[in-house]
């Protein structure tokens, strides 16, 4: 037994609350090593090199400022309403979505193109936001680029000590994968966002039913191949059945989607 409980307790409590952050999605006490208040000074510095090294931005406001809108829906009714999300279509022919810490939601033109409704831009953004309000992208960072590194990315204004350029930083970034568990998260909080928003949660079923019938070969962070869309397909029908069977006047926004997004893109 230490002859210095305090010193024990100290040391304990600092093993074991410092950086313990609940996740809003679980319910959990997580650890967490990366320090909240760098995910925005993350984000920030590397959204531009991210929308750089896919295509830049779709030039065209009306299609921007929908996809902020719409985001903008989803992220009211989040865990994180107060957290100022930034929303931009890149012009990559990619089917992908993906997000940076602090916030920053990005969906490709491939995407945008093989989506047919409101709802399900809303169900892919919506994936996105869960992945942000829990977290899951400084985790997945911190774990697979190195905490130190990102760090001294966010404080420094230059490049880490020459280990890697922004680019490369960028791509390494484009080419995070999230746990099972995590994905399956931001599946279900996704559903139940859309649901709170208005939209038909089915949207969602709809996407990954879209997976199934591609067949990417690069993989993406939307369309993990883990969980299975089989087994993404099953959940999320399960979570239906159980929770939002039976709503009625649920939006899916067809229309709107056509006209704000598929007839301009095919212009
Ligand atoms: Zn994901």
């Amino acid at each position: 037994m230490s002859k210095r409980p305090g010193l024990l307790i100290s040391v304990l409590f600092f093993l074991f609350c410092t950086g313990c952050v609940t996740n809003p999605i679980t319910g959990k006490d997580e650890l967490m090593l990366f320090p909240e208040e760098q995910d925005i000074a993350l984000g920030k510095k590397y959204a531009p090199e991210i929308e750089k090294e896919m295509g830049g931005r779709i030039p065209d406001a009306g299609i921007q400022n929908y996809v902020d809108y719409i985001g903008q829906r989803i992220v009211r009714v989040s865990h994180k309403p107060d957290l100022e999300f930034h929303f931009a279509a890149l012009d990559d022919e990619s089917v992908n979505a993906l997000a940076l810490p602090g916030g920053y939601i990005f969906i490709t033109r491939g995407m945008l193109e093989n989506l047919r409704s409101e709802a399900q831009l809303a169900a892919i953004l919506g994936h996105e936001i869960v992945h942000v309000v829990a977290r899951d992208v400084s985790n997945a960072m911190s774990n697979q680029i190195g905490i130190q590194l990102l760090l001294s990315a966010v404080t420094s204004d230059k490049t880490p000590s020459g280990v890697l350029t922004a680019a490369d930083l960028a791509q390494q970034i484009l080419g995070l994968r999230f746990s099972r568990k995590d994905e399956k998260e931001a599946d279900l909080g996704g559903l139940d966002y859309l649901a709170a928003a208005g939209y038909d949660p089915y949207a969602m079923v709809e996407t990954m039913q879209m997976l199934q019938n591609r067949n990417e070969t690069r993989p993406i962070e939307f369309f993990s191949t883990h969980p299975s869309p089989e087994n993404r397909i099953g959940y999320l029908t399960q979570r239906i059945q159980n929770r939002y069977f039976g709503h009625a006047d649920l939006e899916t926004g067809k229309e709107n989607y056509r006209k704000a997004v598929l007839d301009r893109l095919s212009n």
